[in-house]
């Protein structure tokens, strides 16, 4: 059973194929929905429209999250591609500067603070409020967070910070949206290698940490956190807003 026949959306965040954003592009597709994705640089065009031009019917556009024209820009191109109803929308996307990642959080410097929130937590508001009216009626909006943003985790530091705003972003936005029938909820989800991850000091032992934790005693797969954004998208979710719901094996629900 194909679970968004007909229906379209924007995926923003995939770099690489290890993106997050592109194994929810992938099962996306295979259920049958047709999208639009950005690419945040012109380092990164060429190598994610290698990628994005193997979905057919896709489209592919620059759009810097921090920068309200170029967001502004996205959308009204997208216009033209037959993008102006929007079924759904993916927020995939973070950054914090390396420095604010490895050194103590009392550390943290105020333009880093700056821009880990500006990237990683108001980029939602700012996509939503320029995707506007496009949102369609029972649409929804994911975002991706993570247990940083509910406990302190060893070298998230400012990220762990901005993903609590991006939580608290969440539920506002679900208040305000719900009277159109928008729903918006993020997925917390396990820790998976991609290239932001590896930004993060001593990653790969946050990982084993995980894995022999978590109830499930391993990490969770990327094809995981898509199968639940999978499930936020489709009509068997249209009573869920506000949520953060954990794709993380249940290490959350651990204490010792
Ligand atoms: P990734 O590096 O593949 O994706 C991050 C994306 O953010 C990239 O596509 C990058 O281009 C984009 N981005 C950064 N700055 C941008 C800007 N100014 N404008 C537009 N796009 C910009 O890594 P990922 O792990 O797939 O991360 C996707 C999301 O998942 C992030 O929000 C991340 O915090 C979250 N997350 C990741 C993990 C993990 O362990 N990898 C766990 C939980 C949550």
């Amino acid at each position: 059973m194909k679970l968004l026949n007909g229906k379209k959306g924007v995926i923003f965040g995939v770099a690489n194929s290890y993106s997050i954003a592109w194994a929810v592009a992938q099962m996306f597709h295979q259920h049958g929905a047709r999208l639009a994705f950005n690419f945040a640089t012109e380092r990164l065009e060429k190598n994610v429209k290698k990628l994005t031009e193997s979905l057919d019917g896709s489209i592919t556009l620059p759009c810097d999250v921090s920068d309200d024209e170029a967001i502004k820009r996205f959308f009204e191109q997208l216009d033209q591609h037959g993008f102006e109803e929007l079924d759904f929308l993916i927020h995939s996307v973070a950054y914090a500067q390396r420095e604010d990642l490895g050194r103590s959080f009392s550390q943290t410097s105020r333009e880093g603070f700056r821009v880990a929130h500006d990237i990683s937590a108001y980029s939602l508001t700012a996509v939503v409020q320029a995707a506007g009216d496009r949102l369609k009626k029972q649409s929804s909006v994911v975002t991706m967070s993570y247990l940083g943003a509910e406990r302190v985790v060893p070298n998230y530091n400012v990220m762990g910070v901005a993903k609590s705003a991006l939580e608290s972003s969440v539920r506002y936005l679900a208040a305000e949206l719900g009277d159109r029938q928008i729903r918006i909820n993020a997925i917390s989800a396990g820790p998976v290698n991609t290239l932001s991850a590896r930004g993060i000091s001593e990653f790969l032992d946050l990982q084993k940490h995980f894995a022999e934790r978590a109830p499930m005693k391993r990490n969770v797969t990327l094809e995981e956190i898509a199968g639940a954004t999978l499930f936020l998208c489709s009509d068997f979710s249209t009573g869920i807003s506000g949520e953060v719901l954990h794709v993380d094996n249940g290490f959350h629900i651990m204490a010792m």
